[in-house]
């Protein structure tokens, strides 16, 4: 199976780590942005709900208060029909804060409207709310309902009593929940276009105010925030609305009239500025990270490249350049030049022991010129290269005789000094070997058979003239023959020198015969 190289796998561990890295960072900064939007939404919510329910106290207070002043105005005066149209008009039309204002008897009966057209002047009131306001004979803002006029409604009204103590009937402002209100005017500001709204319940939950107008009327209790609205408690909460939507909430409650306030924004829009903000993280590291990216990218080059180039040119490591093309790689980092002094360290003694191995098996240790297997190698090399060539094939004459006399190592020490003679008389070029026990082959390139006779002559001449280590004069007997350029095979040549050594021997040895002369 092929591996993965290292330089992948060091880009392979930087992405994944800075994957990793910056997955996670979005995430928990995900997180953080996401607790710290929802936390400012639902504190946002519930000072806008203080805030409203404030204002709307202001309002109900100072509606009071105007009320209160009609009444006090209207205690000294007897109730005619003229003079209360005219209060009530003016109550009515001077802030528009009431959709209508009234002044009942304390019987029950209507004195005077405004509109006037509502046709309940002399009218008897019967509702819950007016029977309620009666029997109070004090301030009182009523719960909602269901009007002579058939609005659905609230109404603050302002006892009239007379300087005596007598009670005459009540001053009301009506304020029709379900059409344009001063409700409305107050809470209707869309003040976030992001899908917030507020509403108002009663104390026992039922929507005064609401911006789809259909619900006003509407309980709502089982709405978390209206509980905690019920219960008397302030505060912020995110809940699933009762129409299933995950709001953050925000709720107080007023003072005056004890109606709590609800404002809230749908807890997908609070978050949706999220997904933008992630988006336009995303992209900002963009340019950073492919400049990283690139950065790692030509790191893992550098690191890798030397150990590549090591581990291809260890790969062809029998070549002869293997150690130099090993020195000229650059390593630049510690390991790798360790690494590369080890490898070349190993590398030198690995072939210095196979070239001597190589020579051993190629050389005779007696003589130290080639065997028959470094004879069989030069014939190769001649043959392919198709040079011509002399053979000279060489015997010592009687050479038992010397073992027998002056015993084995005299022996050797004379195959010893006949090679040095040898070796004295060749040219680096030809190649000496010792074929077997004393005899001797010489190769000798490019040379023809007339020199090759010459130069083995003299080799002769040499043994001939001078005393052996054995303290006595020891001679050879020569064989010579020539192979011409081109032939296919050697095998000839070394007949014919053999035959002519062969010769030699017969012709009462100590001298040189050259195949070409040889008597058949
Ligand atoms: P001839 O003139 O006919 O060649 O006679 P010769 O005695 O040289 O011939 P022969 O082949 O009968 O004897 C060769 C001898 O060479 C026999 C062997 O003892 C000896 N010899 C062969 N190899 C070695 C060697 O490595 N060292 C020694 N000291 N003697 C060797
Ligand atoms: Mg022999
Ligand atoms: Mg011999």
């Amino acid at each position: 199976m092929a591996k993965i190289d290292l330089r992948r796998l060091i880009l392979l561990l930087a992405l994944s780590t800075g994957v990793v890295t910056f997955v996670n960072g979005l995430y928990a900064s995900y997180l953080t942005q996401r607790d710290l939007l929802m936390s400012q939404a639902l504190v946002a919510n519930r000072v806008y709900a203080a805030k409203q329910a404030l204002n709307t106290d202001n309002f109900i207070h100072s509606a009071q208060t105007h009320l209160a002043f009609s009444a006090q105005k209207l205690s000294h005066r007897t109730l005619q029909s003229e003079r209360l149209r005219e209060e009530v008009d003016r109550l009515r039309l001077q802030s528009n804060d009431f959709n209508s204002v009234f002044i009942v008897s304390s019987d029950g009966r209507v004195l005077a409207t405004s509109p006037e057209g509502l046709g309940l002047v002399g009218v008897k009131l019967e509702t819950e709310g007016a029977r309620a306001i009666l029997s109070k004979r004090a301030p009182v803002i009523t719960d909602p309902y269901l009007g002579s006029t058939k609005h659905l409604l609230i109404v603050m009204s302002q006892p009239i009593f007379r300087p005596d103590g007598e009670y005459q009937g009540y001053v009301g402002a009506a304020i029709y929940l379900q059409e344009r209100n001063i409700l409305k005017a107050l809470l209707d500001e869309d003040y976030r276009n992001d899908g917030s709204y507020a509403y108002v319940v009663d104390k026992r939950g039922q929507l005064i105010y609401h911006p789809e107008a259909s619900r006003i009327g509407e309980t709502v209790i089982a709405n978390l925030a209206v509980q905690e609205l019920i219960n008397g408690r302030e505060g912020a909460q995110r809940l699933v609305n009762l129409k299933g939507v995950d709001m953050l909430t925000g709720y107080a409650i007023m003072k005056s009239t004890g109606w709590g306030i609800v404002a809230q924004t749908p807890t997908a829009s609070t978050l949706a500025v999220l997904d933008q903000l992630m988006l336009d993280t995303l992209l900002q590291t963009i340019p950073l990270s492919v400049l990283t990216l690139l950065g790692i990218w030509w790191l893992s080059h550098w690191i890798s490249h030397p150990l590549k180039r090591l581990a291809q040119n260890v790969q062809a490591w029998e070549e002869p350049e293997a150690v130099e093309r090993l020195r000229a790689i650059k390593t630049w980092y510690f390991e790798a030049d360790h690494l590369k002094s080890a490898i070349i360290q190993g590398l030198s003694l690995l072939q210095q022991r196979m070239g001597k191995l190589n020579r051993d098996s190629l050389t005779d240790p007696l003589t130290g010129l080639n065997n028959r297997r470094g004879l069989r190698l030069a014939l190769d090399t001649l043959l392919s290269a198709g040079k011509g060539f002399s053979v000279i094939t060489l015997d010592i004459d009687h050479f038992k005789e010397v073992n027998d006399l002056y015993g084995h190592d005299v022996g050797d020490s004379v195959l010893k000094f006949l090679a040095e003679q040898m070796q004295a008389c060749f040219r680096s070029d030809d190649v000496l070997c010792r074929s077997g026990g004393e005899e001797f082959v010489v190769l000798l390139p490019d040379l023809a058979l007339t020199a090759a006779h010459k130069i083995a002559e003299r080799l002769r001449l040499n043994m001939a003239s001078q005393p052996s280590p054995s303290g006595q004069i020891v001679t050879i007997s020569i064989g010579v023959a020539y192979m011409p350029a081109g032939d296919l095979s050697v095998e000839p040549v070394l007949k014919q020198s053999d035959a002519a050594l062969y010769q030699a021997k017969c012709s009462g040895r100590n001298c040189v015969i050259s195949a070409a002369n040889m008597s058949t």
